[in-house]
């Protein structure tokens, strides 16, 4: 075992990223995944699957107000998608800035939205926004036997 990363166990957070139906039916999955695997974190989950509606709605359920939430689940379940799992120290907030702006015009370049999607409606990738939020999404679209705990030969090479 690496006993120099197991001070940060309690720092490591999981965050659930998604690439979109949009991301999957342009060809944009290996592009999308590369990102986060080359920037060092650790994937534990992986699937492509039919989002059903039941769990799109519980899964932006706190945007059931807004009006644009009945195309989001339209949107959302209108294809297959990519479900992820990522872990990392700071993977939740990284994350996030990989992806970039939620608006991809306003999105910076070198971002996976500034440099792949033109609309908010079409952003190609979802991600956590919280560590909570990374725990009750991880665990909405993975049962419990579909992550894997590893350790990846590359550990000691990317935290000293
Ligand atoms: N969305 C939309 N219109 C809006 C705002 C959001 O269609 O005006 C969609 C978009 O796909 C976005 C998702 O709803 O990614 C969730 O919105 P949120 O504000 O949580 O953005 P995110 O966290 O994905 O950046
Ligand atoms: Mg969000």
């Amino acid at each position: 075992f690496l006993p120099h990363l197991v001070a940060s166990l309690e720092q490591v957070e999981q965050t659930y990223i998604m690439v979109k139906p949009d991301g999957v039916q342009r060809g944009l999955v290996g592009e999308i995944i590369s990102r986060f695997e080359r920037k060092g974190f650790k994937l534990t989950g992986l699937k492509l699957f039919q989002c059903h509606k039941e769990l799109a709605e519980e899964h932006y359920k706190d945007l059931k107000t807004k009006s644009f939430y009945p195309t989001l689940i339209d949107y959302i379940t209108s294809g297959p998608v990519v479900c992820m799992v990522w872990e990392g120290v700071g993977v939740v907030a990284s994350a996030r800035k990989l992806i970039g702006s939620t608006n991809p015009l306003q999105a910076e370049p070198g971002t996976i939205r500034g440099d792949l999607a033109v609309q908010t409606g079409r952003n190609v990738v979802h991600g956590s926004d919280s560590p909570e939020n990374g725990k009750r999404e991880t665990a909405l679209w993975f049962k419990e036997g579909e992550l894997c705990e590893w350790t990846p030969a590359q550990a000691p090479w990317l935290m000293e």
